[in-house]
């Protein structure tokens, strides 16, 4: 058995951004064994989810925090650990998009996540009518201009069908080693 380099990563945003279904999805695919929740049937974080995935020579613990507004003050708790941020967007929710950018914001200010590479993900990109891409890319473009020297990607997903999700992984991978 080879020691892997072990890397935590949290997965932040609001809660129904999507963070469970990814986290799920993550694991279904990188896991060959492993038999996974229902996707469809996931509802909100509360609490903590976690998951490991093994890529190549690393091994990645992800811990999803919960997103609802009582428990973002526990979010940098977790800053010190952390190896690399997934920040998650639904966007398909344009009335929450100003909120979602607030919460991102205050987090890539902390100093624990100096340098700590971060990855946004703009979910749920199977929705008729959602932001694209290159939309978010623009309203969450001032927080990731003050991010300061650190790696950064923003990736276009749908959690539900997998889309998108090999890429932003394999990313991350490359941007934490
Ligand atoms: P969390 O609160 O951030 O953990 O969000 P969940 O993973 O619980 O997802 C919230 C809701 O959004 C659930 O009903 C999911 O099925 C749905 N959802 C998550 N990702 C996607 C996606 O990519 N596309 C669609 N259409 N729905 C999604």
């Amino acid at each position: 058995m080879c020691q892997r380099d072990q890397y935590f990563v949290l997965i932040l945003g609001l809660d129904n951004a999507g963070k469970t279904t990814f986290l799920e999805q993550t694991k279904t695919k990188f896991n060959k064994n492993y038999q996974g929740m229902n996707l469809a049937k996931i509802t909100s974080t509360v609490g903590l989810n976690i998951g490991k995935i093994d890529v190549g020579t690393s091994r990645l613990n992800f811990w999803d925090l919960g997103g609802q507004e009582e428990l973002q003050s526990l979010w940098d708790k977790y800053y010190v650990e952390s190896h690399a941020v997934i920040y998650i967007v639904d966007s398909s929710d344009r009335e929450r998009v100003e909120e979602s950018k607030e919460a991102f914001e205050k987090m890539v200010m902390n100093d624990n996540l100096a340098g700590v590479p971060l990855m946004l993900l703009a979910n749920k990109q199977d929705l008729e009518g959602c932001l694209k891409v290159t939309e978010v890319k623009t309203i969450f473009n001032d927080p990731l201009q003050v991010m300061g020297q650190r790696e950064s990607w923003v990736q276009g997903v749908s959690a539900l069908k997998g889309d998108g999700v090999q890429e932003g992984i394999d990313w991350l991978v490359e941007a934490i080693k």
